[in-house]
């Protein structure tokens, strides 16, 4: 199992800041920004090319519910979004999540 399966079985530890049926929101271990977030689909699979239609909805829904959740992160002025896919991007961790970065002003 992935890093990322294995915190949303609940088997690694996570400040987890949502959860519901298709996704969780937890604290990057190693933030890169002041507010840095990882938006996870709680479906194992690592790249935006290998989407269906299951899949497709659960990203809409993630893309949907991170503006919900914006104020409750503490990101009123602002974020950025990330999708690192494959090696020249550094992608690290082969199961798709959505970097949330804010709490700052962001440098390009
Ligand atoms: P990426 O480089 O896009 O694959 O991003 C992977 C991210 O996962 C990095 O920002 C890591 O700091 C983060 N990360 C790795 N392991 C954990 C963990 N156990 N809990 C929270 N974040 C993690
Ligand atoms: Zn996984």
């Amino acid at each position: 199992m992935c890093v990322f399966c294995k915190i949303v079985a609940g088997e690694i530890p996570s400040t987890k800041m949502y959860e519901d049926d298709e996704m969780i929101v937890i604290k990057d271990i190693e933030p890169k920004a002041n507010k840095h977030y990882l938006c996870i689909p709680k479906e194992h699979f690592a790249l935006l090319s290998e989407m269906d239609e299951k899949r497709a909805e659960t990203v809409k829904h993630c893309l949907s519910k991170i503006p919900a959740l914006q104020k409750e992160l503490g990101l009123e002025n602002g974020y950025r979004l990330v999708i690192n896919q494959g090696e020249d991007a550094g992608q690290t961790v082969h199961h798709l999540h959505i970097h949330i970065l804010g709490g700052e002003i962001l440098p390009w």
